[in-house]
């Protein structure tokens, strides 16, 4: 097997970013010339995070494959530009779902059924899993979710415990990312949390072999070297992680430190010097800015920015692409009603609804993207924001007072946006069937789907390309009984399938950017290669701001 695996666990509390380390030391890795892949195992019992509240759990993440997944995924693929998978990710609950099949099964032949061997053999195929094939890749760096100490992390910790010693030293390296907290009053930085946090991960068999410390300010060597004598690691295996403005320059502090460097040396990796050219220049260009667009996101999970992660970061590459400054505005689309739109987005330059579910926000939503129209402020749906701009179009254009969605009103008189029961899947190559009653979890169109772009439109003119792929996360879709109808009264069809049966982008004409897309363009966005649609709709902004 060449693979060979790291590990991140964390300490002291969460949120301190390890996924962006994950992903940050993939990316340094890959610049020495390694093919790099990272998966994360998340502790929680949901078999994935689809069906969980985005207050709660942040965005929903969605690859190719259709899996829902983490959103430190999308920090994976944006750092490492490579697609991540059904494979990059899993749960407890995935896992013991897994275990309890089989057991039901009989595979165990009667067997007791344990968490040791049982369910950290499973975790254990599922971290191997990444090594199998021709394109297994030099590293995988293994993310594990949660803080050492919670109950349920321990199987994991256990799985991986036991994978050092199955593949050996030089196969498997462990990294600790803690928090080491400055107390101004004392004026030094405190190391005790982090021993403790060690401690923890050697009384269940885990030595580390770096240690990564998040804090304000880098730690001065003479603590490092405690930290190190203390936690029994290597005097130069002790790193910051220093807070940083900008999450993509990350890597450049990393490398600053020597810490990939020691990582390939501990893992006697066949590596070369970095080639950073990449990443300073991104970060040259964020810092550098010739412009500011302003763009207000009219949403329901404005409270909670990780519920738009991934909205976020194409948003700002939108940005770095056309060298503009982009000021993200929240607005609470429950707030917004006919009277009151001026005072949100009068001084906007643009406005995106982006996905959701659930009726609530809706008709402020609708209200924002009229306005958008009316006064030709740029304009971007995605998902429910397109479907909410095909509703607005309906109502408002087309006449049709009681336009609205099959989610949000099944009686109404004109579902424009509908519960499509069957559909031809390109991928599977046959009908699929979904109905209205059954369960929540699966049965939405999910991942990459193709769509044949209409020249001449917007959407052609920032793809240029006839046929490309998005990934989908919905129930509902346009309703196509509806299509001459709003076509005539000017809706323009700029993406549809490659049999024309699904709408997948609508626009408008006589408008500077008018755009609603079925799918969710920003989980395919890069800081190095921003999505089309999103330099398309920044540089539309961007030409209001220099009016
Ligand atoms: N609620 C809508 C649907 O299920 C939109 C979903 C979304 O925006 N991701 O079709």
């Amino acid at each position: 097997m060449k693979t060979k695996f790291i590990f991140v666990t964390g300490g002291v509390l969460s949120s301190l970013g390890k996924g962006l380390a994950a992903a940050s030391l993939g990316a340094l890795l890959q610049t020495r010339g390694l093919s790099v892949t990272i998966q994360k195992l998340d502790p929680y019992i949901n078999v994935d995070p689809g069906t969980m509240n985005p207050f709660q759990h942040g965005e929903v993440f969605v690859t190719d494959d259709g899996a829902e997944t983490d959103l430190d995924l999308g920090h994976y693929e944006r750092y490492l530009n490579v697609p991540m998978s059904h494979k990059n990710n899993t749960t407890s609950g995935a896992i013991y779902n897994k275990v309890i099949a089989k057991e039901r099964r009989g595979d165990y032949l009667g067997g007791t059924v344990q968490v040791i061997p049982h369910v950290t053999d499973e975790i254990k195929a599922k971290v191997l899993s990444l090594a199998e094939g021709d394109d297994a890749p030099d590293v995988a760096i293994i993310e594990i979710g949660g803080t050492v100490g919670d109950i349920e992390g321990l199987p994991f910790l256990e799985a991986i415990r036991q994978l050092r010693s199955e593949l050996g030293r030089d196969n498997c390296l462990n990294i600790h990312l803690t928090l080491v907290p400055y107390l101004k009053s004392a004026g030094e930085h405190k190391t005790k949390p982090t021993q403790h946090s060690v401690k923890e991960l050697l009384s269940i068999g885990i030595q580390p072999d770096i240690i990564l410390c998040r804090c304000e300010q880098p730690i001065p060597d003479e603590m490092k070297k405690k930290i190190a004598l203390f936690c029994n690691v290597d005097q130069d295996a002790v790193f910051s992680s220093v807070d940083v403005s900008n999450i993509y320059e990350v890597p450049l502090k990393f490398y600053e430190e020597g810490f990939d460097q020691k990582v390939a040396i501990m893992m006697r990796l066949p590596a070369r010097n970095a080639h950073l050219e990449d990443w300073e220049k991104l970060v040259h260009d964020c810092a550098n800015p010739k412009g500011k667009v302003s763009i207000a996101i009219v949403g329901k999970y404005v409270e909670l920015k990780e519920a738009y992660k991934s909205l976020h970061e194409a948003l700002i590459h939108g940005g770095i692409a056309n060298r503009v400054e982009v000021e993200l505005r929240y607005v609470n689309s429950e707030e917004v009603t006919p009277g009151n739109a001026p005072s949100f987005f009068k001084d906007c330059d643009g406005i995106l609804v982006p996905g959701g579910f659930g009726y609530r926000g809706v008709e402020g939503k609708i209200e924002a993207i009229r306005y958008a129209r009316e006064q030709k402020i740029p304009f971007f749906g995605i998902c429910l924001g397109m479907q909410c701009a095909v509703i607005e179009f309906a109502r408002n254009v087309a006449g049709m007072e009681d336009a609205n969605s099959e989610e949000f009103n099944p009686l109404s008189g004109h579902k424009v946006i509908y519960l499509m029961t069957e559909w031809y899947d390109f991928r599977t190559q046959a009908v699929e069937k979904r109905d209205a009653g059954s369960d929540k979890g699966g049965t939405m169109r999910l991942g990459a789907y193709p769509c044949k772009i209409l020249a001449g439109t917007h959407a052609y003119e920032a793809y240029q390309a006839e046929m490309v792929e998005e990934r989908h996360r919905h129930r509902y879709e346009f309703n196509n009984a509806y299509r001459d109808e709003l076509g005539v009264k000017g809706m323009i069809f700029s993406g549809t399938a490659p049999d024309d049966s699904l709408v997948e982008i609508v626009e408008i004409p006589d408008h500077p950017w008018f755009v609603g897309c079925q799918f969710h363009p920003e989980f395919k966005s890069r800081p190095m290669k921003a999505h089309p649609l999103f330099r398309g709709f920044i540089a539309a902004a961007k030409a209001r701001s220099q009016k």
